[in-house]
């Protein structure tokens, strides 16, 4: 079974006059990075937003597992092995950094509705070994010592730490992560770098939207680039940072301000 895991076909999405989306076709295998670039407002978002069920495209389809999903709510995709980000996250209130990890799991929980009603043993058992590899899953991605606390009182950068715990728990097999490194420091950049590669070699396939673009060289196995809801260009990471099309998408976006593409793209051989 060499078919990749997450495909969409020409899947197209406007909102008013701006085509968010046109034509977009990609696919995302097991154990693989695969990294969204362009300019802000180039559909990357959009695109997250239509293949985990949030917005419904206008046109095309979405491939996952070999089956259409077109149509299916984000919750149903969770349970055919669909986790995403948001691109600011949303911890949820009142929940501790232990109970935001255990919420994942009762996707897999094996214990029946009766046993967890009357609190019989399988579900006592059941409980403790989800807690134990919550706390595990903790740990990995340094939070070991924060799982008492509430979700809602970490750091921006611990709350994507988070995220990451949450998609490990729930044994995602397509990862969607919409600019995971927003806001973080250095330390916390490699960490999650570890992570994510952590979640490829466990055959995660991982559709990466980013702008960090060390980030993206240090993970990624294939880049497409986006503009204007287009896919304007796709290949391996070396392939792209040295193609034309990269450079004039990004020329006159956000990233003219932040030095020029030969600096963001190129690095500065
Ligand atoms: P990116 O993530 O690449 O910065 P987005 O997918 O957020 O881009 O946006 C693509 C385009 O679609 C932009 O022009 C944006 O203004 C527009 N857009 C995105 N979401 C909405 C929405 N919910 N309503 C109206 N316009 C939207
Ligand atoms: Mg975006």
């Amino acid at each position: 079974m060499n078919a990749p895991y997450l495909e969409t076909r020409s899947l197209s999405k406007a909102f008013g006059g701006v085509n968010a989306l046109a034509d977009v076709s990609l696919t995302v295998d097991r154990g693989e990075v695969h990294a969204l670039i362009g300019p802000n407002g180039a559909g990357k978002s959009t695109l997250i937003s239509v293949i985990s069920g949030f917005e419904r495209p206008d046109s095309g389809d979405i491939l996952l597992g070999g089956k259409s999903v077109i149509g299916r709510r984000p919750y149903d995709l969770v349970r055919l092995g669909l986790a995403r980000t948001f691109q600011s996250s949303r911890p949820v209130v009142g929940l501790s950094v232990l109970e935001s990890v255990l919420l994942g799991m009762h996707i897999h929980r094996h214990a029946s509705v009766l046993d967890t009603i009357l609190r019989l043993p399988a579900y006592r058992r059941e409980r403790s070994r989800q807690e134990q590899r919550a706390l595990d899953i903790l740990r990995t991605v340094g939070l070991g010592s924060r799982s008492r606390d509430r979700a809602r009182d970490l750091s921006g950068a611990q709350g994507r730490s988070l995220e990451i715990a949450q998609i490990v728990a729930t044994e995602a097999v397509i990862v969607l992560l919409d600019e995971p490194v927003a806001g973080m420091g250095a330390t916390e950049i490699g960490l999650l770098a570890d992570l994510v590669l952590h979640l490829r070699s466990e055959g995660c396939g991982i559709l990466l939207v980013e702008h960090e673009m060390g980030f993206i060289f240090s993970v990624a196995d294939r880049i497409s680039v986006m503009d204007f809801g287009r896919v304007v260009d796709s290949g391996r990471p070396q392939a792209i940072r040295e193609s034309k099309v990269v450079q004039s998408a990004y020329l006159g976006s956000s990233y003219e301000q932040q030095g020029g593409v030969a600096d963001v793209v190129g690095g500065s051989e």
